[in-house]
């Protein structure tokens, strides 16, 4: 199986984290102790599977193992229906690696007490069913409770003939007597437990995933599509029933799967990296220490206005003139920008500005005219503040208050802002490390403002091509180190708009929760920033690009430029798909499978279905016609 060699292949590579403090549901000397305890982590037993869950998502714990399958009795759903109402309600997690417990189920009582004596047997109900048949035979009786260790400590507290069903190591704890080493139904049982931590996108990991399928039926081509595991639970109309998919990794799932009654949840499939991926606190701890607010280790912050969106995996497209120029320049810009897709507008009303007799900004007045057409246009507004006096009467009209480059360490201003109600935009000073950047963090969040948006916006560097060096990899450092949103600006960091979309598609595909970039419709006659400007054409590019919506106000030019190249990309992946498609013929014609698979068909069926809902009959056509050219390429006859 795929997974088992995975999971058997990660023990040499494990990074041995001493510090992980790695959570387990049960006593000390439970399985999961064992499980805990694999990748070196210091193990922590709790009470039950929602407190140890519990403890995950409010960061008490770096990470959480969990049984989710044993030898004899299959998927533990003691655990799994916890962790399914945890990942429903939206707790973001990954599978970051497995680990397999042999499991040697004794039965043990007070020393001295004869084996037929024993009339009951306690412990926890999934070790309990392993051994359902041996205990029968006995003339046994189940006796259920918390865990394996804990049924130790009872029978040890009590007087009784009862006995234990627990590990030899439980037992000895507990001074009992192994009156046989192993009661379970099979030989050879084991028990494997998911390591679990909070998702953390910058990682790449595959989150757990949720999804539907139509019918049971559908498990069987999950199963031999994806090579899984399943794992099924039994359901009821009221609780649906669930399957747990281990091994497939969530977009694989999403093809496979269509609809209704029936949950399937991916465990996800352990990137092969995930064993050496080390915690925040190793290695690439902040050295600035102690900051409470803003590397505290919880779910990723969701900054939201009105339907203004960023962070855990919600992404945010600022966009507007670097200086609000007049009502009508910033209206005008203020359409554009909403009719491609832009989720909210910029505009600078104050400017610093390097050089004294430049162009600082209209004021106050122009916060007006930023504020309108961002009503207009349905965009929550963000502008930049430079002085504490300025705060108050920012923060009585814009949403967002941005920090710029030069003031990231006015720490007076910082606090100001962190008073002032409002989310806060905090760019990353151009000679600032990532270290410094989280310390300006905190000042706002202390200050009392949690909802911090942070921007690389380009460091200084030797290079002169370009006005800064846009720092993604500092970036990438910040995003374990914090729960904020992390965006980027191509346009600072560029200084030139010929580089802007370059730079923006590198930040979005390294995972920024957004970007904030500057538009003007007039660059050339721009009061600041006209060099690096991209006109809304470019930037209806560039939208279309990170794929986010058009809209009708677009000029018919500009919208069918937009299906062109959506027409090339369709052409280019449909060839793809051939070239793909003749592969996977000629590897069945190597290895003796046959090459058609009407499964496989009704698979590739169901894809477009999903993908085109509504559109059942251009579904059908467009996968008759790349069958039909697939075959030909893979030079079969029907018959
Ligand atoms: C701006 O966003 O217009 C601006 C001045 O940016 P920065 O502070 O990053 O230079
Ligand atoms: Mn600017």
């Amino acid at each position: 199986m795929v997974l088992r060699e995975l999971a058997d292949g990660q023990d040499a590579e494990k990074a041995k984290d001493t510090d992980l403090k790695v959570g387990y549901q049960g006593e000390l000397g439970a399985y999961g102790e064992v499980a805990a305890a694999a990748n070196g982590g210091i193990p922590q037993g709790f009470a039950s599977f929602e407190k140890l869950l519990e403890a995950l998502r409010d960061g008490e714990i770096d990470e959480a193992v969990l049984p989710i399958e044993n030898a004899v009795v299959g998927a533990i759903t003691e655990a799994l229906e916890p962790l399914a109402d945890f990942v429903c309600t939206g707790m973001e997690l990954a599978a970051v690696s497995l680990t397999s417990v042999p499991v040697r189920l004794s039965l043990a009582a007070l020393p001295g007490t004869p084996i037929a004596a024993v009339k009951r047997a306690w412990s926890h109900p999934a070790a309990l069913r392993q051994c359902t048949h041996r205990l029968a035979q006995m003339g046994i009786e189940r006796v259920v409770c918390y865990d394996t260790a804990g049924a130790a400590q009872i029978v040890a507290h009590d007087a009784s003939t009862d006995a234990a069903v627990c590990s030899r190591r439980a037992a000895e704890r507990n001074g009992l007597e192994v009156l046989i080493d192993d009661v379970s139904d099979k030989e050879q049982n084991g028990t494997r437990f998911v390591h679990l931590r909070m998702a953390d996108h910058a990682r790449a990991q595959v989150s757990l995933a949720f999804l539907r399928t139509s019918n049971m039926s559908a498990t069987g081509r999950l199963d031999v599509l994806t090579g899984a595991t399943l794992l099924p639970l039994a359901g009821s109309t009221e609780h649906p029933v669930r399957i747990w998919v281990l091994g497939a990794d969530a977009a694989r799932l999403q093809a496979l799967a269509p609809v209704r009654d029936v949950q399937v949840i991916s465990l996800g499939q352990p990137a092969a990296h995930a064993a050496k991926v080390t915690p925040p606190k190793q290695g690439t701890e902040p050295v600035v220490k102690s900051l409470p607010h803003a590397t505290a280790r919880k779910a990723p912050t969701v900054v939201e206005v009105g339907p203004f969106r960023v962070g855990a995996g919600a992404r945010a497209v600022i966009a507007g003139p670097c200086s609000v120029e007049s009502a009508e320049q910033v209206m005008r810009i203020a359409r554009e920008v909403a009719s491609c897709g832009a989720t909210a507008l910029r505009g600078g009303i104050f400017k610093p500005r390097t050089n004294p007799y430049a162009f600082q900004g209209h004021g106050l007045e122009a916060l007006d005219w930023l504020v309108a057409a961002g009503k207009a246009n349905g965009l929550p507004v963000v502008t930049e503040v430079m002085a504490v006096d300025q705060v108050k009467p920012v923060a009585e009209k814009a949403d967002v208050l941005q920090i710029g480059a030069r003031n990231m360490q006015n720490f007076d201003l910082l606090r100001a802002v962190g008073r002032a109600g409002r989310p806060v935009l905090l760019k990353r000073g151009a000679g600032s490390t990532v270290d410094e950047w989280l310390g300006a963090a905190e000042y706002v969040m202390a200050a009392g403002e949690p909802r911090l948006i942070l921007c690389e916006r380009g460091i200084r560097t030797f290079e002169t091509a370009t006005r800064n060096t846009l720092d993604v990899g500092g970036m990438l450092a910040a995003r374990p180190l914090t729960h904020l949103p992390i965006i980027a600006d191509p346009s600072h960091a560029a200084g030139r708009a010929d580089l802007v979309e370059g730079l923006a598609r590198a930040a979005w595909s390294a995972g920024a929760d957004g970007l904030i970039v500057e538009v003007h419709d007039d660059p050339a006659r721009a009061l600041s920033d006209g060099e690096q400007a991209l006109v809304p054409a470019r930037f209806a590019e560039l939208a279309r690009n990170l794929a986010l919506h058009p809209d009708a106000r677009l000029p018919l030019a500009q919208l069918r430029a937009w299906v062109d190249a959506i027409d090339h990309d369709l052409g280019v992946l449909v060839q793809r798909r051939l070239e793909v498609a003749k592969v996977i013929g000629d590897s069945k014609r190597q290895t003796g499978r046959a090459v058609l698979d009407p499964r496989r068909e009704a698979a590739v069926r169901r894809t477009y279905l999903e993908a085109l809902p509504g559109s059942k009959v251009l579904a059908d056509k467009l996968v008759d016609l790349l069958l039909e050219a697939a075959k030909a390429q893979q030079s079969i006859d029907e018959d």
